[in-house]
């Protein structure tokens, strides 16, 4: 799965969705592979205001990337390559192959296996 994605879950159990804690979910254990994807500054410029910038600053640290700016690049920012380039490479062509996300609130662990997150909950927890 690619790291953006992350950015636009949350966990499945009911009682999460009103939780701060569960999002973003969590990285455990990941397995990381880099597939090169052509760079689209237009696409990284227009998604950026629908990133939740401090949760994808966890999710960064978790996977081991740089640090990312306190603050989201908006304005000139966004016109600066090196940092769409980082942004790209990080949301698009980060690939998470193998891992868990687990839910900081509710302590659910979604598996990660060949690139797919598997988001279905047991039936006792829907
Ligand atoms: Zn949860």
């Amino acid at each position: 799965m690619k790291v953006i994605t992350a950015n636009f879950v949350t966990c499945a159990v009911k009682d999460c969705k009103t939780s701060a804690a569960s999002f973003p979910l969590h990285f455990h254990d990941a397995e990381l592979e880099m597939q090169e994807i052509d760079f689209q500054p237009e696409f990284i410029r227009n998604v950026i205001p629908r990133i939740d910038w401090e949760g994808l600053r966890v999710t960064a640290n978790e996977l081991g990337f740089p640090s990312l700016p306190d603050s989201k690049p908006e304005g000139k920012a966004l016109e600066d390559e090196r940092t769409l380039k980082d942004l790209h490479r990080l949301l698009l062509e980060t690939q998470v192959m193998e891992g868990r996300l687990v839910c900081g609130n509710c302590g659910h662990q979604y598996a990660i296996k060949e690139g797919i997150a598997n988001f279905l909950l047991p039936s006792h927890l829907v």
